[in-house]
């Protein structure tokens, strides 16, 4: 950029910051700034349009257009020019505005009479606040350096528009962050709850998006960078150099870090006059508004790594890392991107509502959110950007819905809500110590599954039977280091305690897939959920199983245990990890050590290929449990955790079901307990029809145990049979539909 320019729209920052830092309201305000702006570019028009609603544009401000329109004038989003610039996300510059496609004549502004037109987003951090105009009767487009100017003051009008330097009346003048939003996400775990957002990841603001002194702030740019880069360089070093994938990603960072386009663009925007804050900012808006347009995944991914880039960058500028984390309010609702199921152990259960950006019903951090009966809202698109540490916040689990700062009728609606499902509560407690009894007279075991000490006083409150399922990688989650055996029996026993006689089957180890261990080398694999996990690390690598085994027969010292292996997809399987528990006990026989009074040692069967192993393992196992979650996933090629597919493949499906019935009988041949302990189990209808084909055994997450057994108890299961018999025989692909009609005349 000439250097007459960068001077030019350095001044014109300048006194950009004057306007600004003045004590007039928001649309005295706006006004200086279309003024300021046509005065420095010679130019008879200046407007600036913000969003009214999610949807329209409103003429804010003016000068050269009818004082009249403000306010007044309005558009849908890519309507008109205006409304194509905020559309596109891209600057549209022309010099016979009426000859451009999509034109539209406003006569209040008395427009017409202009030749030419560029529109520039006002867009932070890719999301678009609103449109800058400028407009002249000579018929000329505006010079690239012209234009570069608009994009830097458009980039510091947004960031005063995101801090409210431009609320007044009006509800485009409203202060962003203030106005009620609803975000409609999917339903992970139902259920309602009130309280106050709580960011996962804060976000970082930016204060001073215009600087004193160019010098001083290129400097602070380059010493940043330099952070970054150093950064870089060690997590590179950091990685093993067999995580070829890793090296692979971080190589890819070191050349974005090291780019010397991105930097010389963020160095002229801060000659320009530009905080270093907000010339990250600029460059990360462009790389958000290309990456919503880029299809190609290869691309895509680029930019991901540039504004994760950017996020880092901002946080050395700002010394706002995630250790600026706010305090935890006394009702948070975690609102995130995205959690892992360790982050959100971390959290611990003082969270009372989850919403997330992206996530999956089927991943782990959802079985966490699920066992803690908190309700947990996915794919709220908008989340992360919209809502603020400390904004009030309705989850409506049921619906998926969040309400961020809610009017006093969406709260007053909600709260009857929460008031009618704690009556549901009340219900189920009243049948908490009555056995689930169909009309038909069939027991059906209903247990809970568990995987913390935390999860125990459930058993009691819920009415389970036992613990069906204790997923024991948990305790490995919430530690930043492998636990010791002693430790680990000291929990087991705690465990068996608080279980005070009741069954719990303790499942070892399952690692990998989307539970990944900080302290353990990373595992990069193309396919995890198919890949090097659970049972197949414990054979592979038996130290820690070895160590787990042990810790279970110590913790049992003489008392019944009940063990099973995750994800064995073969009888060799099962044997070896039988073996190792064979051999742990002689271990513990030579020390002297208590055995336990009993020992059942049980399979999970999570793929399809278990269901046809030779009788001998049916005989061999001590049960049986059907890991649902995994089950269904490899049933239909249908990853558990990828929403889009997922939500295709119903539980109800009738394939799926001959499936079931087909393990079910080769149970019943050999006599092999059989339960099934995946989330299915915990919803009421799939829990009944599971009944109605036989299982006898479920176990779920506490809060299902009422709910489940409360509709258990008013069916015949004979005739639940009959209608899915029918119901398949018709050649339905899923038997819900006609289960369901059939029970609106049930219960
Ligand atoms: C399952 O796969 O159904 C299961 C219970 O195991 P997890 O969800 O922990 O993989
Ligand atoms: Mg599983």
């Amino acid at each position: 950029m000439p250097h007459r320019l960068e001077s030019e729209s350095r001044k014109l920052l300048g006194r950009l910051r004057e306007a600004l830092a003045t004590d007039n309201e928001g649309q005295a305000r706006l006004d200086a700034v279309v003024e300021l702006i046509a005065d420095s570019m010679l130019t008879e028009v200046c407007s600036i349009y913000l969003f009214r609603d999610a949807e329209t544009l409103e003429l804010c401000a003016t000068k050269g257009l009818q004082a009249e329109a403000v306010h007044q004038t309005r558009m849908r989003l890519g309507e008109g020019l205006v409304g194509r610039t905020a559309k596109s996300r891209t600057v549209i510059n022309t010099a016979d505005a009426p000859a451009s496609k999509g034109f539209r004549y406003m006569p209040e502004t008395g427009e017409e009479r202009y030749s030419s037109f560029c529109g520039v987003p006002i867009q932070r951090l890719g999301d678009v606040l609103g449109v800058l105009v400028v407009q002249s009767k000579a018929a000329r487009e505006y010079t690239l350096d012209e234009v570069y100017a608009l994009e830097i003051v458009a980039m510091v009008i947004a960031e005063m528009t995101e801090l409210g330097a431009f609320v007044g009346e009006g509800a485009a003048l409203s202060a962003r962050h203030q106005q009620p939003v609803m975000l409609r996400g999917s339903i992970a775990q139902e259920g309602a709850s009130e309280g106050v957002v709580y960011l996962h990841e804060p976000r970082v603001v930016v204060t001073n998006p215009i600087s004193d002194d160019p010098e001083t702030e290129g400097a602070r740019l380059r010493d940043a960078i330099e952070e970054l880069r150093k950064g870089v360089d060690n997590m590179l070093m950091g990685a093993r150099s067999a995580d070829a994938d890793q090296v692979q990603v971080l190589e890819a960072y070191r050349m974005f870090a090291n780019s010397t386009s991105w930097l010389k663009r963020m160095e002229e925007d801060v000659k320009s006059g530009l905080s270093a804050e907000a010339a990250v900012e600029k460059e990360q808006s462009h790389a958000r508004s290309r990456l919503s347009r880029a299809a190609d995944p290869y691309l895509r991914e680029r930019l991901h790594d540039l504004d994760d880039l950017s996020n880092r960058l901002l946080r050395i500028l700002t010394g706002q890392g995630a250790e600026a984390r706010a305090d935890m309010p006394d009702n948070p609702i975690l609102v995130a991107r995205n959690i892992g199921p360790g982050e959100l152990l971390e959290y611990g259960k003082k969270i009372r509502g989850i919403v997330l950006e992206e996530g999956s019903v089927g991943s782990h951090a959802a079985i966490v959110a699920r066992a803690w009966a908190i309700p947990l809202i996915i794919n709220a698109k908008g989340v992360t950007r919209e809502a603020l540490n400390g904004d009030p916040i309705l989850v409506d689990g049921d619906q998926g819905i969040a309400h961020l700062r809610p009017d006093e009728t969406v709260q007053a609606a909600f709260r009857d809500k929460i008031a009618m499902q704690t009556r549901a509560q009340e219900r189920y407690a009243s049948i908490r110590d009555l056995p689930a009894e169909t009309k038909c007279g069939k027991h059906i075991s209903l247990q809970m599954n568990a995987g913390l000490i935390a999860d125990l006083p459930s058993l009691a409150g819920s009415g389970a039977e036992g613990v069906g399922l204790f997923r024991t990688e948990l305790q490995f989650l919430i530690r930043t280091q492998m636990p010791r055996r002693a430790e680990l029996s000291a929990l087991y026993a705690r465990v068996l305690k608080a279980a005070d006689g009741k069954r719990v089957a303790f499942r070892t180890l399952d690692i990998g897939s989307d539970k990944v261990l900080t302290y353990m080398k990373p595992n990069d694999e193309p396919n995890p959920a198919m890949g090097w996990r659970a049972i197949r690390v414990g054979l592979d690598k038996p130290g820690v199983l070895r160590m787990q085994l042990q810790a279970l027969l110590r913790a049992a010292n003489g008392q019944p245990l009940t063990v099973m292996f995750p994800f064995v997809t073969q009888i060799n399987e099962f044997r070896a990890a039988r073996a190792e528990m064979d051999k742990a006990i002689a271990r513990e026989t030579k020390l002297g050590h208590a055995l336990p009074s009993k020992l059942e040692v049980g399979a999970m069967l999570e793929t399809p290929s278990l269901a046809y192993a030779p009788d001998a393992f049916f005989e061999e196992v001590d049960f049986i449990s059907i890991g649902g979650n995994d089950l269904k996933q490899f049933f239909f090629a249908a990853d558990r955790e990828n929403e889009r597919v997922r939500k295709r493949y119903d539980t109800l499906d009738s394939s799926f079901l001959a499936f079931l019935t087909h393990v079910i009988n080769r149970c019943e041949k050999t006599g092999t307990p059989l339960s099934f302990c995946g989330e299915d189990a915990g919803r009421p209808v799939e829990a009944l029809c599971f009944a109605a084909l036989g299982l006898r055994t479920l176990s779920m997450r506490p809060a299902s145990v009422g709910p489940v057994k409360h509709l258990l108890r008013r069916v015949n299961l004979d005739e639940v049979k009959a209608v899915m018999d029918e119901a398949i025989a018709n050649g339905d692909q899923s038997v819900r539909r006609a289960v369901a009609d059939w029970l609106v005349y049930q219960v």
